[in-house]
């Protein structure tokens, strides 16, 4: 007869069952101390392993022989228990019998000793889900229990619990298995699994999301073909993409090019994912992406063969992109069920997850402050170096001095302006070169005009051309005095001069100006988004 995977090979001793190890700790104490409580709380999300647990409690308090706290499984209550014919041990779902009849009926035989065993045992799955009615009838029964009286109730809702049921348990909390957990308990249970593809496994436990359950039923899902369990066969099954196809999609969203996005969403249809699934999975991507960069415990203990691919984007991509991603891909996946094309779900996610944030809210900003300081860490990483210490030169008294009390214009300059400006060796007037240079540079480089025109001509002397700017203006001169775009300029003025002509930007009032030009733009725009006394720039 068939049997279901997860029926097949749930635990049947607390040695067999894949993690949970404080848990089952504490239970085996219990039972092989005789220390056993009137009412078990076992809490955690689906297809973790309470009802497992809760029905190997049963046998074990019941075992005549028990090995270590687990059940002997040889004696006559632990057969009589396996085969489902001993009257001790009652079992109820609460999501289909949650009236108050129901567990009126139940607690009915609470009155009566245990027939073969020393315990009789009430497991109750979902108990959260019983009537008020039934909850008081209940709570009568914990209140005064018969000594041989053991109640077990399951839930994934431990919150929806009243109180007074909550403060008569021993609480236990299951957590999700680790993928590692259920590769290997899929593999110990399966020994032919030896033979399928890593990558196979590591898809179904990905997708089973911490669930033993659905671990095997996806399983069962994917071994029902018969065919040898390849990752390809899998992501078949399932719907599902290739895990690179994530990488990859969170990376180009992240650099927010949108036609890039498209293209890859084109290909992702094109392999048969189903919308929802892939949507469900990137989430998940993301999800695991956060955990690594905020050095979650879940992140940690990954091991494996993605791990250190996690760990890489994790470095990549901004907290803020992240859980924006995170946030869409929930909404979207929503959004496909109700959705006429959810292709358009799926594209219309994307091109809002390459825009890092929408409206102008402070949140919107905070995020953007964030996005820009992740990006100055990368530039920092990329050979910048950046200490948040106090600046080696001190430049900040002069900063400081040139901040409140800007010094006068230099005499020279300010002497240069009127008498050396009147004409060049080629006999024309400079100011007509520099607007005839700026005329060309406005097609030329429209970018750099713009800069450009945030300044003012500062003059002519000797073959330079001058450009100064506010006193605040440091990246835009420096901007300009990059030598790309310097010697642009220099060609422009050369040519409608007629002579080899120079060219620079200083600072209003900027007496060291040759040494203060040749900071990197780079490095400026570090210290003007982080602060002058955050920033130490080394130069070697
Ligand atoms: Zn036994």
């Amino acid at each position: 007869m068939y049997q279901a995977l997860y029926r097949k090979w749930r635990s049947r001793t607390f040695s067999e069952m894949v993690g949970q190890e404080a848990v089952i700790r504490t239970l085996r104490h219990q039972v092989a101390s005789g220390r056993i409580a009137h009412a078990y709380l076992f809490c955690g999300s689906h297809g973790i392993g309470k009802t497992s647990a809760a029905k190997i409690m049963a046998r074990a308090i019941n075992c005549l022989h028990p090995v270590d706290g687990d059940p002997c499984m040889e004696c006559e209550s632990c057969r009589a228990l396996m085969e489902n014919a001993s009257l001790d041990v009652f079992e109820m779902d609460a999501a289909s019998n949650s009236r108050v009849e129901e567990i009126r009926d139940l607690l009915e035989k609470v009155e009566y000793p245990p027939q073969n065993g020393k315990y009789k045992v009430y497991i109750i799955d979902e108990v959260h889900m019983l009537s008020n009615a039934a909850f008081n009838a209940l709570l009568k029964t914990l209140e005064e229990p018969p000594s041989y009286m053991v109640f077990i109730l399951a839930t994934t809702e431990p919150q929806k619990l009243p109180s007074t049921i909550l403060s008569r348990c021993q609480r236990f909390d299951f957590g999700r298995l680790t993928e590692e957990q259920m590769i290997n308990r899929m593999k110990t249970a399966i020994p032919e699994l030896a033979e399928a593809e890593p990558g196979a496994l590591e898809l179904i436990a990905r997708s089973a999301d911490g669930s033993m359950r659905d671990a095997w039923s996806l399983l069962d899902t994917c071994m029902g073909s018969g065919e040898k369990l390849t990752e390809k066969l899998v992501r078949e099954t399932l719907g599902a993409a290739d895990s690179s196809v994530l990488f990859e999609l969170a990376d180009t969203l992240a650099s927010g090019n949108g036609t890039q996005a498209l293209n890859e969403i084109d290909e992702i249809m094109r392999a048969g994912c189903d919308v929802q699934v892939f949507l469900r999975d990137f989430g998940a991507h993301v999800r695991t992406v956060t955990a690594f960069k905020l050095g979650a415990r879940s992140a940690e203990e990954m091991t494996g063969a993605n791990a250190q691919r996690y760990r890489e984007q994790s470095e990549q991509i901004s907290l803020p992109r992240l859980m924006r991603m995170l946030e869409l891909a929930m909404q979207a996946e929503a959004d496909t069920r109700y959705a006429a094309s959810p292709r358009s779900v799926l594209e219309l996610f994307a091109l809002r997850a390459c825009r890092m944030t929408e409206g102008e809210d402070v949140q919107a900003l905070a995020d953007r402050v964030e996005e820009l300081s992740h990006q100055l860490s990368l530039l920092q990483k990329n050979g910048v170096v950046v200490q948040t210490a106090a600046p080696a030169q001190n430049p900040e008294k002069k900063d400081e001095k040139k901040e409140k009390k800007p010094a006068p214009v230099p005499q020279k300059q300010t002497a240069r302006v009127p008498g050396a400006d009147a004409q060049t060796p080629a006999g024309k007037r400079p100011a007509d070169v520099w607007n005839a240079a700026l005329k060309r540079l406005a097609k030329e480089a429209v970018a750099v005009y713009a800069i450009v025109n945030q300044g003012r001509y500062g003059g002519y002397a000797d073959g330079t051309y001058r450009l100064t700017f506010a006193p605040d203006a440091g990246i835009s001169r420096d901007y300009v005095n990059k030598q790309e775009r310097k010697e642009m300029f220099e060609r422009l003025l050369t040519e409608e001069g007629g002579e080899e002509a120079h060219f620079e930007a200083v600072m209003e009032g900027d007496k060291s100006m040759d040494t203060r030009s040749k900071q990197d733009y780079d490095e400026r725009l570090l210290i003007e988004t982080l602060g002058r006394d955050k920033v130490q720039i080394d130069n070697d």
